[in-house]
């Protein structure tokens, strides 16, 4: 493909909300979900990556310390979040995921290996085709299905991309909210070209917000940055948070345990969600609840 080929639209057709009628006289909400990679995130884009054993503890450190303290903290808080786990971790951890399931929490679809999804070849660290997309897509469900017999309705794309080819594929297996997009702060219908065709009605997007991605604060793979103290990242999701609400919007966590499970990032975190508890009017709430909200709403 050439850049004179790509056309002069919007990369994005959804119509563009002015509000959203949040429940319980609510004026905006925080949409509380993390990324169980474990182990995933380190191999993603190499296999023979998983021979490296002190690679792979970076990502074992979720499983092993990092979901437990979040279910803890969770649980203390009386919170119910959603967590988007690859097959490969379901597979993997299948007991702390059902623990995850068992403390009230909504597991959502993001891949089986991890990988990125791609539908043409040559995309860097991505997988190469629509079929391979696919397959990973399918493997996720049937360990999802198979371990958990959890069918998830919430899918968040593995290294953050997609593609409307994927999109219309998911709606079609029963994925019926996406929350991948960084491009608003209220949802939207994704309106694709290929659900024209298919007659798909088009999934709902609750869209995130990269400020809320703890990699993103110094904690990162290969990062040379160092660690943002506890007074800098509360601050930039206090800001966040404060400012989307007063906006009537939707604040989106990417919280990975792996991270988020850390002991300073703990602190941070518990801090953050006891503040969020402080503002009354603000509904904390997993993607499902949101979903089935927004469904009623006719969104
Ligand atoms: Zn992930």
């Amino acid at each position: 493909m050439k850049h004179q080929d790509i056309p002069l639209k919007s990369t994005n057709q959804a119509a563009i909300k002015s509000e959203i009628n949040w429940p319980h006289q609510k004026k905006s909400c925080l949409f509380l979900s993390f990324d169980f990679d474990a182990e995933t995130a380190w191999f993603d884009e190499r296999a023979a990556d998983s021979k490296q054993l002190v690679r792979m503890s970076h990502g074992g450190y979720g499983a092993r310390v990092g979901v437990p303290k979040v279910l803890e903290l969770l649980n203390h808080l009386n919170l119910s979040a959603t967590f988007f786990i690859p097959g490969w971790v379901v597979e993997t951890y299948t007991a702390l995921c059902e623990d995850i399931l068992n403390a009230g929490h909504e597991i959502g679809h993001h891949g089986y290996y991890h990988l990125k999804p791609s539908i043409t070849e040559g995309q860097p660290k991505s997988i190469d085709s629509l079929e391979q997309s696919i397959e990973e897509i399918d493997r996720g469900f049937e360990a999802l299905e198979r371990c958990l017999g959890v069918k998830p309705i919430g899918y968040r794309a593995p290294c953050g991309e997609n593609y409307d080819l994927i999109l219309d594929y998911l709606s079609q297996k029963g994925i019926k909210y996406s929350s991948s997009w960084r491009d608003d702060i209220l949802p939207y219908r994704h309106v694709l070209d290929s659900s024209l065709d298919s007659g798909n009605k088009g999934l709902l997007e609750l869209p995130a917000n990269s400020a809320f991605d703890d990699w993103n604060h110094g904690v990162m793979k290969g990062s040379s940055r160092n660690m943002l103290t506890r007074e800098q990242v509360l601050s930039i999701w206090q800001d966040e948070l404060e400012q989307t609400h007063a906006w009537g919007g939707l604040t989106t966590t990417v919280f990975h345990p792996q991270v988020a499970g850390r002991p300073s990032r703990f602190m941070i975190l518990e801090q953050f969600l006891k503040h969020a508890q402080t503002i009354e009017d603000l509904w904390i709430a997993n993607g499902e609840s949101i979903f089935r909200h927004l469904e009623e709403q006719g969104l």
